[in-house]
């Protein structure tokens, strides 16, 4: 008997006005799992998981987190349950130091002792950050900006943490670097679901994954098995 999955989305419908971005998917992650959700440009990736975080209202179906029904909590809400999202873009403040916006993480916690160890541990995990602590970051490479917003969800001690394409716009040397953060937060027993563009890589590291076309999810199953799918060579790793 398998447990409730952490999260689940039952026949999740989300549309922009007369735009059906994603029409009746079912997926699920189960606690301490690493899964990811591979497609196109505008296959509906990002719109599932803003409609996860309470981002975009739910035109159909429900989502189940840690037992309970969450479908249009607002993200506030979720992160005081420990649903943290890395948005697309990151959402770094330039203005701020590196570690003003780490620390902004922590805003809905109070534990300061344990507040100022955790960034300390975030500091240990990159310390090109630790260097840079008091630097504006804006000033910060778009891989080491990706780091911040990583460490800055790790600061509200994630019990299930979305990652908005962490690869987007980086070097491949970078990208490398980024997976390898996924996967250490993920070993340290953080559920995570990944919305990639990178499909390899993605289903190289995940346990398994989803593919969605057009609104729809067209294929799942553990990562290797994806990785060896002809569909998803041909249409997602460039192979035939
Ligand atoms: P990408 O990798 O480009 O972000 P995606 O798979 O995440 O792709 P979505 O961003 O979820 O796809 O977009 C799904 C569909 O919804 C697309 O047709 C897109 O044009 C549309 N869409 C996304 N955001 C909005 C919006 N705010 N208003 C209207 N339509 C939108």
């Amino acid at each position: 008997t398998q447990k409730t999955p952490l999260l689940e989305l039952r026949d999740l419908q989300v549309a922009y006005g007369g735009i059906k971005a994603v029409q009746g998917i079912n997926l699920h992650v189960n606690e301490g799992e690493l899964v990811c959700l591979i497609g196109a440009n505008g296959a509906g990736k990002s719109t599932t998981l803003r409609a996860i975080t309470g981002l975009v209202p739910v035109a159909g179906g429900s989502i189940w987190y840690d037992g309970k029904q969450t479908t249009n909590t607002p993200s506030y809400q979720l992160v005081r349950k420990r649903l943290v999202m890395v948005p697309e873009g990151r959402g770094i403040f330039g203005q701020l130091t590196i570690e003003e916006n780490l620390a902004m993480g922590a805003y809905v916690r109070n534990d300061h002792a344990q507040i100022k160890q955790d960034l300390e541990r975030v500091f240990e995990s990159f310390p090109r950050l630790a260097e840079r602590r008091h630097q504006s970051a804006g000033t910060l490479s778009g891989g080491e900006q990706q780091m911040v917003a990583m460490g800055r969800a790790m600061l509200a001690r994630p019990h299930l943490l979305l990652l908005d394409e962490p690869s987007m716009g980086l070097a491949p040397l970078m990208v490398e670097k980024v997976f390898e953060v996924v996967r250490n937060i993920a070993a340290e027993g953080v559920t995570i679901l990944l919305i990639e563009q990178n499909a390899r890589l993605a289903l190289e590291h995940a346990d398994r994954g989803y593919v969605m076309e057009s609104g729809h999810i067209s294929l799942e199953g553990p990562g290797k098995d994806l990785l060896h799918d002809p569909k998803v060579r041909a249409a997602y790793l460039g192979e035939d």
